[in-house]
């Protein structure tokens, strides 16, 4: 498989190029040159089907032949070693919980696809060089990438996120695997993370000492598998003879809505999708007027949706064909406030005894405003994250979760991590690693 930039001036690549460089040289997002709809076949066996058939299946041709198939299933099997349970809370409404893996987010699903495609790249290249992954975080992001790529053979990862700003449980989850992932504490923000990383990829002195690489959310490593539990939702839901099935996706980045769209392109008769967002809202704005005006990003609780002008957003225009009307056909979206989440939150405990994370909230709000006006619909909604990642949240409602295993054993580790000044300890850190 061909992917092209979407800003086309620079030239097609491989799956592995796509992968490894991440973004184009000409800045711009991959995309593929092909897409094929599958063959009715597989539609017809879906209920009958595995989470692993289903992922290759749906993943295949993205790939081509540049993984062998056996190991392919072998990769995707590891990735998706956990479950993707539906819980219905009524019965148009339900959840799939995406947060059953290692770090409880459901990045943990394309950090592990991506890491474990780099490690086979890397194990089949005759110079067999090794690979730096650089990632800011603000949170779940570098979790999920410091879990997926541990021990992995030929890559090192370092971490940088901002000191003191990220959650007990999070701050964890970065600094206690050692190894082959380092954390590196920044004494500032998200921002200061972010820019120190893009700097150090204009950096000679450090690109000519390392093979950098990144593994943020648009990297088509991690774009794609999130496809799978569309599919394995939509299974589900099925089984249980449900019928007009929408997605309802809280949404930042829009990179996992963007995935479940590519699986309607492929064929999954999927109805409807709902971007449910924060007050950052831009694409909501756009399919009211049809003007793309992203504003600078509004802080929330539900942070990890914290995002202005999302990159992925500009793969859902190119899924239309950049044609607006059919667009709004398939695509809703709706925007809520701090106070709505929390209320949302609270009703959520209060008619269905379920504890949602602050993201799957606006989720729960989105899908509801969508059935009030298409009362046929049944809706899924992406429980995107544990709620114990945003305890400041949810401790403020007095409720009590039950620690889920996977922080009960990371808290009692001890944080490892190099604290870092400014951009020059940064990249004498770099360049004597
Ligand atoms: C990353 C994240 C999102 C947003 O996903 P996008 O793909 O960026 O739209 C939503 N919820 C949680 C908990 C996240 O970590």
């Amino acid at each position: 498989m061909k992917y092209y930039s979407l800003n086309k001036k620079s030239d097609s690549v491989s799956f592995k190029e796509a992968l490894i460089n991440g973004l184009a040289p000409d800045k711009g997002l991959y995309f593929p040159s092909n897409i094929k709809r599958l063959s009715s076949s597989f539609f017809d066996n879906l209920t009958a089907m595995s989470n692993s058939e289903i992922a290759f299946n749906s993943i295949k041709q993205f790939i081509g032949n540049e993984i062998p198939e056996k190991k392919l299933l072998e990769i995707i099997e590891e990735t998706i070693n956990f479950d993707f349970p539906l819980v219905e809370i009524n019965n148009n409404l339900s959840f799939i919980e995406l947060f059953h893996g290692p770090t409880m987010a459901f990045k943990d699903v394309g950090a592990r696809f991506m890491s474990r495609c780099l490690g086979y790249f890397i194990s089949q290249s005759s110079t067999k060089q090794n690979f730096t992954v650089l990632v800011a975080t603000s949170g779940d992001t570098g979790g999920a990438v410091a879990s997926g790529f541990y021990d992995i053979e030929g890559v090192n990862v370092v971490i940088l996120y901002p000191s003191g700003k990220v959650s007990e449980v999070q701050e964890k989850q970065l600094t206690t695997l050692g190894k082959n992932i380092t954390a590196l504490e920044i004494d500032g923000t998200f921002d200061d993370c972010q820019s120190m990383v893009k700097n150090a990829f204009l950096d000679s002195e450090i690109t000519n000492k390392l093979n950098l690489t990144s593994a943020n959310s648009i990297n088509i490593g991690r774009w794609l598998p999130q496809m799978f539990y569309f599919f394995f939702a939509y299974r589900d839901y099925k089984l249980k003879n449900k019928d007009k099935i929408s997605f309802s996706v809280p949404s930042g980045n829009f990179g996992n809505i963007c995935a479940g769209m590519m699986t309607k392109k492929i064929g999954l008769p999927i109805d409807k999708f709902i971007a449910s967002n924060n007050l950052n809202n831009v694409v909501e704005r756009y399919l009211k007027n049809g003007l793309y005006k992203p504003k600078n990003t509004i802080h929330t609780i539900s942070n990890a949706m914290d995002v202005g002008n999302p990159s992925n957003f500009i793969r859902i225009s190119e899924l239309y064909n950049n044609k607006l009307i059919d667009l709004k056909a398939d695509l809703f979206a709706y925007s809520y406030s701090d106070s709505s989440t929390i209320s949302s939150i609270k009703e959520l405990i209060d008619d269905f005894d379920y504890i949602a994370d602050p993201h799957a909230a606006i989720g729960y709000l989105g899908a509801k405003e969508f059935i009030n006006l298409h009362p046929k619909a049944n809706c899924i909604i992406l429980e995107t994250a544990h709620p114990i990642k945003f305890t400041k949240v949810i401790q403020g409602l007095n409720i009590k979760l039950k620690i889920p295993t996977q922080v009960e054993s990371i808290l009692e580790k001890k944080k490892k991590s190099i604290f870092i000044k400014n951009y020059e300890s940064f990249k004498n850190y770099l360049i004597d690693s």
